[in-house]
């Protein structure tokens, strides 16, 4: 697979910008080279561009080489990279599923480059056949997301690796709630894809989302292009010490983890035996989406309580469904007393 004919000619083209801590890495008696203040350190100097310490940690924890991570400004930075390196505005297009992450389109449009969607199958299954029928020539970039937000679903293996195989472009997989899944994550397949591109977050199970870190993993290939595009300081050194602080509490989030799933568990159970509730569908998400009686007045009334759950009645195949979050135990529970007074 020719890796190079998917990305736009000016991108590959592009001579990167050459920042001074790219060009001089280790110790020195005197850093005058970035027109940094003396003072103040170590925040008076421009972090790591590569992030290199924190990048060597994540491999670790994820069995990955170093070189096939790249770390964003949370996922919405390398969604973004991703149109900006393979997709020509005005010519080429993405394929997506529906419904699924709000943020691909968002990005496509954003970029000015045409966002296909193809509706899921029944249950939010994704048939491979469908989506690659909606490529054509100028498709570069195929969106996934599993477990796919909002349905919670993980998608089919099978049908992913369909995608993989035939499609001549970039398959993206989105895991952004892959640490409450069931199945493995796809990682353990970047050897064997080379247009395959994983997302995942620190946002979600690892807690972190006021800070800003989403990882895309893809071959050292695919990565040079996203290194290119990307700011060259786009992760600041705060959060490169605080996501590095906390990688060392492996334990404590795996049991944080375990809690949230015990107690999805729990609530799955409870919401199955309200008035209200028409279905709750299987979840590998930290997320259960639920169909209601009527979507509209119980997100009303749950917000006149000052409970708030995200509404996604006008979303496709989502008619009279709530997407509600696995919260604490005592936040769970206020959340079913509440529902137990609606039909
Ligand atoms: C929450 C979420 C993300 C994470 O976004 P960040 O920018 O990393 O916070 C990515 N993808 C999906 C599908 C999500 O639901």
């Amino acid at each position: 697979m020719n890796i190079a004919a998917f990305v736009r000619p000016n991108i590959l083209a592009l001579k990167p910008y050459s920042c001074a801590r790219d060009e001089f890495k280790g110790e020195a008696k005197a850093f005058l080279d970035a027109n940094e203040n003396p003072f103040g350190a170590p925040y008076n100097r421009y972090p790591d561009p590569r992030q290199t310490a924190l990048k060597e940690k994540i491999a670790r924890l994820k069995h990955v080489r170093p070189t096939q991570i790249m770390l964003g400004n949370g996922s919405d930075e390398p969604i973004d990279l991703t149109y900006r390196i393979f997709c020509e505005p005005g010519k080429d297009n993405a394929v997506g599923i529906a419904p699924s992450y709000g943020m691909y389109s968002v990005c496509a449009d954003i970029n000015n480059v045409e966002y296909r969607e193809v509706p899921l199958e029944e249950n939010f299954e994704l048939n491979a056949r469908k989506v690659l029928a909606a490529t054509d020539c100028n498709t570069k970039v195929i969106w996934c997301c599993s477990p796919n937000n909002p349905s919670g679903n993980l998608l089919n293996r099978n049908e992913l690796r369909v995608l993989l195989n035939e499609f001549n472009g970039m398959v993206v997989i989105d895991e952004a709630y892959i640490d409450f899944a069931s199945e493995a994550s796809w990682l353990g397949e970047l050897d064997n894809y080379p247009n395959l591109i994983v997302l995942q977050t620190f946002s979600k199970a690892w807690a972190m989302a006021s800070v800003r870190c989403g990882m895309a993993f893809a071959s050292e290939e695919v990565l040079e292009y996203y290194n290119k595009v990307k700011y060259p300081y786009n992760i600041n050194l705060l959060t490169q010490e605080f996501v590095s602080k906390r990688l060392d509490e492996v334990a404590e989030t795996r049991s944080r983890i375990d809690i949230l799933l015990q107690e999805r568990t729990k609530l799955i159970v409870s919401l199955q035996q309200l008035p209200c509730t028409r279905k709750v569908y299987p979840t590998d998400a930290n997320f259960v989406l639920v169909e209601v009686t009527d979507a509209n007045g119980i997100y009303k009334k749950l917000v006149e309580e000052a409970i708030v759950v995200r509404n996604r009645h006008t979303v496709l195949k989502c008619g009279n469904c709530l997407r509600i979050t696995v919260g604490t135990p005592e936040e769970n529970k206020l959340l079913i007393e509440s529902l137990r007074t609606m039909a």
